[in-house]
């Protein structure tokens, strides 16, 4: 079945290959040196069409689905590049084309697919909150023709190179709603104009060469019509992307576990100790094999979550197992990969332990692994909720 859904978007992967091999290791070592945003790579994407993949084609993109969007991720992972400096203009999207007002995806879409504009973030995380998402302080108050917001974001990712943001705040107070997850909207904001108005940005400098930041609302005024759906419905609009992210993500992860596996299993089979290759070991085979059958397993979850979401189905809970099988398989690999390159894993010229980096994120963002295995608990097998 994985061969049959893979050979489906060979055309895909060849192209996006293509495209990928312009931009070769030392391209991506260079720029995780330089802790600098990879502005050629995400460019070339843009031009090539790649990044409007899932706008409609009278929006003047390509009118893909997410199950090809998450072949485009994972080729790009698997190339050796990370996928964190674009994925989230291919999450976001379905936010705005599922939940945006016909005006919104006509003064935005075609301008994105163009490349003219980018939505490249989506700020939902709160330092004083975390994963408890419904329980976020970040508030937008309603005045005449526009929202008053204040609060604070934290880990809101690719700020300083997106054109827009869609921002999740509470539009009603928790103590007035009946349900937590109502009273809570999402927003297009335009990142430019709200930095001259009130929102400051923060960038936090972490292991992996990821752009990212803490952002301070302080009486920012957005236009009312910038507000997506529904006021109070935000917090199930925002689950579609989510969802999406989770798919994606979990397509990156297996790009890497792929690119893990190549790697290794090259250099074990050239590296002679003990006057052979240390691949002729069961020691070291074993690892590398195991690590080989969970990708191609967690493979099959994502193209499920994919087929799910594509088809306009509840896809939660395939979408957190695709997520919690890609990035557990995706570290396993890494960890086989630089065990067996053994001293040379760490050397940054072999790109193993900048690899290992970027997909040691996946253990904890978008969702760490801890809250996916509650969600399953509770939402699939109907055990009693534990918050
Ligand atoms: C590089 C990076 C980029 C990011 N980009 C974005 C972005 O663009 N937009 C955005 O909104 N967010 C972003 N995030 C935030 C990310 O989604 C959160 O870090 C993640 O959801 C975990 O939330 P937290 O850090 O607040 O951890 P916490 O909620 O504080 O949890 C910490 C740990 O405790 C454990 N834990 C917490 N609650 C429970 C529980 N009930 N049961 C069992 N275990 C539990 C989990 O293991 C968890 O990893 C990013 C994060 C990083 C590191």
């Amino acid at each position: 079945m994985l061969q049959n859904v893979t050979d489906a978007f060979q055309d895909i992967r060849d192209a996006v290959r293509a495209l990928c091999a312009e931009f070769p290791d030392e391209y991506h070592r260079k720029v995780d040196e330089a802790r600098a945003y990879p502005e050629e790579f995400v460019d070339a994407l843009t031009k090539a069409g790649w990044m409007a993949a899932l706008i409609p084609e009278e929006y003047g993109g390509s009118g893909l689905g997410l199950t090809e969007a998450s072949v485009i991720m994972e080729e790009i992972n698997r190339s050796g590049g990370n996928s964190g400096a674009c994925h989230g203009q291919m999450y976001n999207m379905n936010t705005l084309i599922r939940h945006g007002s016909e005006d919104q995806r006509r003064t935005y879409l075609p301008r994105i697919a163009t490349g003219e504009l980018r939505l490249q973030s989506m700020g939902v995380t709160e330092p004083t909150t975390g994963t408890d998402t419904t329980r976020i302080k970040t508030t937008a108050v309603r005045k005449g023709d526009r929202y008053v917001i204040n609060g604070q974001k934290v880990w809101i990712s690719r700020v300083q190179h997106s054109d827009l943001m869609i921002l999740l705040a509470r539009t009603t107070p928790l103590a007035e709603v009946t349900k937590k997850t109502e009273g809570l909207s999402i927003f297009l904001v335009d990142v430019k104009q709200a930095m001259a108005k009130g929102m400051t940005i923060r960038p936090i400098l972490n292991m992996v060469n990821h752009e990212t930041n803490e952002l301070f609302f302080d009486n920012l005024e957005i236009p009312a019509e910038n507000l997506i759906g529904e006021e109070g419905q935000g917090f199930r609009y925002i689950l579609t992307g989510l969802n999406a992210e989770r798919a994606l993500i979990a397509a990156e992860c297996i790009g890497d576990g792929y690119w893990f596996i190549d790697r290794v299993t090259r250099y074990v089979g050239e590296r002679i100790v003990f006057g052979r290759p240390i691949g002729q070991n069961q020691g070291v085979q074993f690892p590398i094999a195991e690590a080989y059958i969970e990708v191609q397993a967690a493979d099959l979850m994502r193209y499920e979550a994919c087929r799910l979401f594509d088809a306009g189905k509840p896809c939660g809970a395939q979408a957190n197992m695709a997520k919690y099988l890609a990035a557990k398989a995706s570290w396993e690999a890494a960890n086989a990969c630089i065990q067996f390159h053994g001293g040379f894993g760490f050397a940054c010229e072999y790109d193993v332990e900048r690899k290992f980096r970027e997909t040691r994120l996946y253990q904890v963002a978008p969702i760490s692994t801890n809250l996916i295995l509650s969600y399953v608990a509770e939402h699939v097998l109907g055990l009693p909720r534990s918050f």
